[in-house]
């Protein structure tokens, strides 16, 4: 119970910088949210966009999922909560930005790229990560004789390209990029250096866009 008292008491932290007698944050929050982003990251506890970016409430729409994946549109009777989620910060919450996070180390990736994912009653983990299958094909063909941890490093940033490249296969999407209402980014949080990279589509590559100030 240890630390479903902490969190008790992290809300309480939080209720009274925000619902306190001298915060007015959550007044406008109260009747509706208006973020400009959303974020598409990773379930690891060690990656949250909130906490990376120092936003606040109301800042971000966020879905987080294994592997910060984003399977291609498709209109049939399945369960989307990925897309539902798009769909709802696209259309109606009209929101500026899509970032896709990624990281390294990703549990996720290693599972794909070591063929062990799943566990016995399972199989959603293997399923969910097909959808970064062709990151895996293309990493394999490119670096066939890497390292693994330099061949799961490359299909992490792959991961973020293909969910980057499903995003275009949304038609409400791509009419809001036509508009000029809507960008897309691909982030990599190098949880190692505890930096960030952001893929720069005019050097086709992931870059550092932060450095340390010991640097
Ligand atoms: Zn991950």
């Amino acid at each position: 119970m240890k630390d479903i008292e902490r969190f008790i008491n992290g809300f309480r932290v939080f209720q009274n910088d925000y619902f306190g007698s001298d915060s007015t944050h959550f007044e406008s929050l109260k009747k509706r949210q208006n973020p400009s982003t959303m974020f598409i990251g990773c379930s690891d506890s060690r990656v949250d966009p909130a906490i990376l970016t120092n936003s606040s409430p109301g800042d971000l729409f966020m879905v987080r999922n294994v592997a910060n994946l984003v399977p291609p549109y498709q209109m049939d009777d399945k369960l989307h909560g990925v897309s539902a989620a798009l769909e709802f910060a696209v259309c109606h919450l009209e929101i500026e930005h899509i970032i896709i996070l990624g990281h390294s180390s990703c549990g996720g990736i290693k599972a794909l790229m070591d063929g062990t994912c799943g566990c016995k009653g399972g199989g959603f983990i293997s399923h969910w990560m097909s959808i970064a299958q062709p990151a895996k094909d293309k990493i394999l063909a490119e670096l066939p004789d890497k390292d693994p941890t330099l061949q799961r490093r490359a299909a992490e940033q792959a991961a973020i390209l293909l969910s980057l490249e499903n995003l275009h296969t949304f038609p409400f999407i791509t009419d809001r990029i036509r508009q000029g209402k809507l960008s897309l980014h691909g982030w990599y949080f190098d949880i190692e250096q505890g930096e960030l990279m952001a893929y720069q589509p005019h050097a086709g590559a992931f870059e550092y866009v932060t450095e340390k100030a010991d640097r």
